[in-house]
C-alpha cells in the first residue's frame, strides 16, 4: 500500500518527535502493509513551517537510516499546506513540496470553515499544472454542515482524500458517517492514514480498506489504492462526477 498523508519525518511538527519515533511509526507502516509513505509534515500553520529544502533534507535522512535499519519502506516528499494567500509567492521560490515532486499538492484547511478564496488559489493552481488534494474533509465542520462547499471545489478539479481512523470509526460515528457520504457521492478519490504516531493517530489504513471494502465492495478499494499509485506518480487519478450530498429534511415542518 502507498499512504500519501503521514506525518513519519522527525521533529518538524505535531508527528514523530524524534528518530527513533520515526523508526517506530516505519515499523508499524510496514506491519500495517505499506510500502511507501509520502512524507508530509504541516506547513504555513501558525506553529509550523517546513520549506521544500527542509522536508528533501530530513526525507534524505529518514531513507538513509531505514536502510540501515533494514526497514523496507520508502519515504518521499511532501508537505501538507495549509491554504495561504502567498501561496503562489512561495511556490515560484521553490518552497512549496508536492506529492513526490509531481503535481499533487496536499492541501489543508482550518478546522471550522472553507476559506472564501480557496477557489480562487485552486484555480491559480490548475493553471499551473497542479491538482489541489483537499485533505480530510470530513473533519472540517463547514463541510459538514454544507456539503455543497466541497462538491463546487470537486466539481472545478480539486481532489480530497478522507483519513483512514475515520473511516474506521476511530474518529467517531459521526465522521465515520459523513466519510461513508463522501464516497458515495464521489467527493473523495482517496484514503491515506494522516499517521502522527504509533499510539493516538496510527496508521489504521489496511483497516480502513477493509471497512471500504465491507461498505462499498471491491471496486472502490482498487480505485482508492490506483489513485495513491497515480498521485505518487504523478498520472491523472479515476474520478466519478461528484453528486451533491443531500442534507437532511427537517422533520415535521409540513
Ligand atoms: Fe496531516
Amino acid at each position: 500500500m502507498i499512504d500519501i498523508h503521514c506525518h513519519i519525518l522527525p521533529g518538524l511538527d505535531d508527528g514523530a518527535q524524534t528518530l527513533e519515533n520515526s523508526l517506530a511509526m516505519a515499523k508499524a507502516a510496514v506491519n500495517d502493509g505499506i510500502r511507501k509513505i509520502a512524507a508530509t509534515p504541516h506547513h504555513q500553520t501558525s506553529r509550523y513551517n517546513n520549506p521544500k529544502k527542509v522536508v528533501v533534507e530530513k526525507v534524505n535522512q529518514l531513507n538513509d537510516a531505514l536502510q540501515k535499519e533494514g526497514i523496507p519502506l520508502e519515504i518521499l516528499t511532501g508537505q501538507e499546506v495549509r491554504l495561504f494567500g502567498d501561496w503562489e509567492l512561495e511556490y515560484d521560490h521553490d518552497l512549496i513540496a508536492t506529492v513526490n515532486d509531481k503535481n499533487y499538492i496536499l492541501i489543508e484547511f482550518p478546522a471550522n470553515h472553507v476559506p472564501n478564496y480557496a477557489e480562487h488559489l485552486f484555480y491559480e493552481m490548475q493553471t499551473k499544472g497542479l491538482t489541489p488534494v483537499i485533505v480530510h474533509p470530513e473533519r472540517n465542520s463547514q463541510i459538514v454542515e454544507q456539503p455543497d462547499k466541497l462538491f463546487s471545489l470537486v466539481e472545478k478539479g480539486a481532489i480530497t482524500q478522507v483519513t483512514a481512523s475515520s473511516v474506521t470509526g476511530d474518529l467517531g460515528k459521526k465522521i465515520q458517517k459523513f466519510s461513508f457520504q463522501l464516497i458515495e457521492a464521489n467527493l473523495t478519490h482517496c484514503v491515506a492514514s494522516d499517521a502522527h504516531n504509533t499510539t493516538t493517530r496510527p496508521f489504521h489504513l489496511s483497516a480502513a480498506y477493509e471497512e471500504i471494502e465491507r461498505e462499498f465492495g471491491t471496486e472502490i478499494v482498487y480505485m482508492f489504492r490506483e489513485n495513491a499509485e497515480y498521485i505518487i506518480s504523478g498520472q491523472m487519478i479515476y474520478r466519478e462526477d461528484p453528486q451533491p450530498i443531500k442534507r437532511k429534511k427537517i422533520l415535521g415542518l409540513f
